[in-house]
């Protein structure tokens, strides 16, 4: 904070300088700067969003156009997100787009994994409310009875042998991630915070799943588990 301050002063005291002692000259050369910078921020913009609109539309891509998606994306994202919020626009349906649009990223990439190399994440909220076992330390503590898709996924992870995590939040996941360094993660949650955990594993792939939440947030949620598998069968070396 003491280092940011002193930034600000000394560009305040620069400013102040530059005012007393400018002329036209100075004048001209800020607003030229301005007006190249101006230039080079849109046409990142306008590149990356027509990247994004070609990747979106055609579901392929060479690496650069890719990489310009990508990019805009994540350039994007935000600001797209302050809009939505002054306009009072629906969040949820730019954070969905945002994940299907990551997991159409990831899917170009067409990489196959080995199970080791995988992970998959789940909140703890598709957990049965009333059930009594402790699965976020280990998820075989499940008895599988059926009464919530805990059991199911348990069993694919044990067919696939493609280690599970069932995470209480966002920093209880992001500590998992960096202690078992996956290649590729397969991720539910609800849109705010597979968006976010999309930007917090930066290069890391990861593949998202919104969760069914037919009682409201966070509460008894469901997933599809034959999209979860399909999802793993994609990925996995043969
Ligand atoms: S399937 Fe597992 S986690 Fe879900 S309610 Fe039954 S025992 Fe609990």
């Amino acid at each position: 904070m003491g280092a940011v301050l002193i930034l600000f002063v000394s560009v305040l005291i620069a400013f102040g300088l530059l005012y007393s002692y400018s002329t036209i000259n100075t004048y001209n050369f800020i607003l030229l700067v301005l007006i190249l910078l101006t230039i080079i921020i849109t046409f990142f913009y306008f590149v990356s969003s027509m990247a994004i609109m070609y990747v979106y539309r055609r579901k392929r891509a060479g690496k650069l156009i890719i990489y310009f998606a990508r990019f805009g994306l994540k350039m994007l994202f935000p600001l797209v997100t302050v809009l939505t919020g002054l306009f009072r626009a629906n969040k949820d349906a730019i954070k969905k787009f945002y994940v299907d649009f990551n997991n159409l990223l990831v899917d170009t990439m067409d990489k196959k994994y080995s199970p080791s190399e995988i992970m998959i994440l789940l909140p703890h909220c598709l957990q049965y409310s009333e059930c009594g076992y402790k699965i976020t330390n280990d998820i075989n503590n499940c008895k599988r009875c059926g009464r919530c898709c805990i059991g199911s996924i348990a069993d694919i992870s044990d067919e696939k042998k493609i280690p599970v995590y069932v995470v209480t939040g966002g920093t209880a996941a992001r500590n998992i991630v960096s202690k078992q360094r996956p290649k590729i993660i397969v991720s539910v949650a609800c849109e705010r915070d597979l968006t976010s955990g999309i930007a917090d594993v930066g290069s890391i792939p990861v593949i998202g799943l919104i969760n069914d939440r037919p009682h409201g947030p966070c509460y008894n949620t469901n997933i599809d588990v034959d999209v979860l598998k399909k999802k793993l069968e994609n990925i996995i070396k043969e």
